[in-house]
């Protein structure tokens, strides 16, 4: 398979994968974006990359590009916006209200400054870029700098992991939530939150949504995520939901259509978009907004998946 030029690397192997969801291994090719082909399993609809370059999974393109986008100015204010996990802290807090945190994929480490700052809260990052993990510590997160699948298999005693926004870059997502597993306490919570693949944005638009992009490897459905759950097994999923709704972006996509969205663009949005969410200027606005989003997040149909998951 022809792979973009920016990822044209003779050097690099390419991975074969079957769905993560099912496993099956008959697919068609649905979507094609920056030379690379997007499939949905025949089996069970889930949509994902089926060749991937192994520097996705290895973790190295992530180190390869966290000066240029994880490390930005416009990134930085994003993810440090007291707005920008305003969601995730409250679903967290509602299912943990105390405990020991692993957020893995930490990144800069934005969502666990913020749930140390709410409570009674051990929290610990990961994530496979250093240079991310060195602007975490700066900033006062503890972090640890194994590769998450690596981790020291010791007694399972974290109360709670989360996966903002992590499963859709990795190679083999089931084996993270199995990790995952052996490190949680019974009776602890696990959160997911994947792009949706029955969003309004993929469902009115489908690859010309900046989201369908080459870094995002796999494309759950509720249906497909909770079959790869049941898979991995010794889950009970307590809820299902999706949350996150921006319009301007499936308005900018739907006009303009673009192989890939640049770092530095993608980053001013989300900066943009967490001071609209502030601004009292927008009040009658935000009321609307907030019904549609709550309409799309019951229906399934907002912008991301989110599952929460009780370890048996
Ligand atoms: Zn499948």
């Amino acid at each position: 398979m022809k792979q973009s030029k920016s990822m044209n690397d003779t050097n690099q192997g390419i991975l074969h994968r079957a769905c993560p969801s099912c496993l099956g291994t008959k697919l068609e090719v649905i979507w094609r974006k920056s030379d690379v082909d997007f499939a949905a399993c025949q089996r069970c609809g889930m949509v994902y990359i089926p060749e991937v370059l192994e520097s996705y999974a290895t973790g190295q393109f992530y180190e390869d590009r966290t000066e240029s986008f994880y490390l930005s100015d416009d990134k930085l204010k994003s993810d440090y916006d007291p707005v920008r996990f305003q969601r995730e802290w409250a679903l967290l807090r509602q299912w943990v209200p105390s405990g020991k945190v692993l957020d893995v994929g930490c990144s800069t480490g934005g969502f666990l400054k913020g749930l140390h700052e709410m409570g009674d809260y051990e929290t610990m990052g990961c994530d496979v870029s250093q240079g991310a993990l060195n602007q975490a510590q700066k900033i006062g997160v503890t972090v640890l700098r194994a590769p998450f699948l690596s981790l020291p298999v010791t007694e399972a005693n974290y109360d709670a992991i989360t996966f903002w926004a992590v499963l859709e870059h990795l190679a083999d997502p089931a084996a993270f939530l199995a990790k995952a597993g052996s490190m949680i306490s019974s009776g602890g919570i696990c959160i997911l939150l994947v792009p949706n693949l029955h969003s309004l944005a993929i469902r009115s638009i489908g690859p010309r949504y900046r989201y369908i992009m080459t870094e995002h490897l796999n494309y759950f459905s509720a249906a497909a995520l909770g079959q790869m759950v049941a898979r991995v097994g010794g889950w009970k999923i307590e809820r299902v939901t999706s949350m996150h709704f921006n319009p301007v972006v499936i308005i900018q996509d739907a006009l303009k259509f673009r192989e890939e969205v640049p770092d530095a663009e993608r980053a001013k949005l989300l900066k943009r978009t967490n001071r609209w969410k502030r601004s009292g200027l927008m009040r009658p606005l935000k009321a609307a907004y907030r019904n549609v989003e709550s309409v799309l997040s019951r229906m399934l149909a907002a912008d991301n998946l989110v599952m929460v998951l009780r370890k048996n």
